[in-house]
């Protein structure tokens, strides 16, 4: 395929959980061994007929704040070169982080579209939370539970769109 999202965000936001959910129609690749660190994942997605390629980034889990730092940017970075959108995965539970704040300066500066994915909106009350990403400032915000897969198939619409 010649389009190609990254899925970028800091870690356990739900990032391959995500990755995992979009391949499914696909049944590509399934990381059995979650925790496991692992530079980037690639896979091919399927929506609508249209085919795309699936960058998930940022294995690595680390409370350090300066490799957290080196992570970022070697996403974004990736992000960047490589991908024609980009998912910017944030984490309804946790609500807004200065890690969350950080990438999304970065990323609002990018060329490529970026579409807002917050994710573990998982019931009503949570989705009542997540609108203080809103305050993030992205065009193109969206809420979904990647367990349950609600929500995937609007973040999905809006990806091919792209295509
Ligand atoms: P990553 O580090 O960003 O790749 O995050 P993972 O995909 O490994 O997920 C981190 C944790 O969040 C795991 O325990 C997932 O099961 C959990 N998680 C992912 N998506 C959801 C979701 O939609 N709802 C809930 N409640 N948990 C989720
Ligand atoms: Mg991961």
């Amino acid at each position: 395929p010649g389009f190609t999202v990254a899925i970028v965000g800091r870690p356990n936001v739900g990032k391959s959980t995500l990755f995992n959910r979009l391949l499914e129609q696909r049944k590509a690749i399934v990381d059995d061994q979650s925790g496991v660190t692992r530079d980037r994942q690639y896979g091919v997605a399927d929506w609508s007929g249209k085919v795309f390629n699936v960058i998930d980034t940022g294995g690595f889990v680390s409370r350090s704040e300066d490799v957290f730092e080196r992570e970022i940017r070697k996403q974004v970075h990736i992000a960047v070169d490589e991908a024609d959108l980009i998912l910017f995965v944030c984490d309804a539970v946790t609500g807004i982080t200065n890690q969350d704040e950080d990438m999304a300066d970065v990323l609002r500066r990018s060329t490529k579209p970026v579409l807002l994915v917050v994710n573990k909106v998982d019931n009503s009350e949570r989705a009542l939370f997540a609108t203080e990403f809103y305050s993030l400032g992205f065009e193109k915000t969206f809420f979904l539970s990647s367990i349950s897969g609600s929500g995937s198939g609007e973040v999905l619409d809006e990806v091919v769109e792209h295509i």
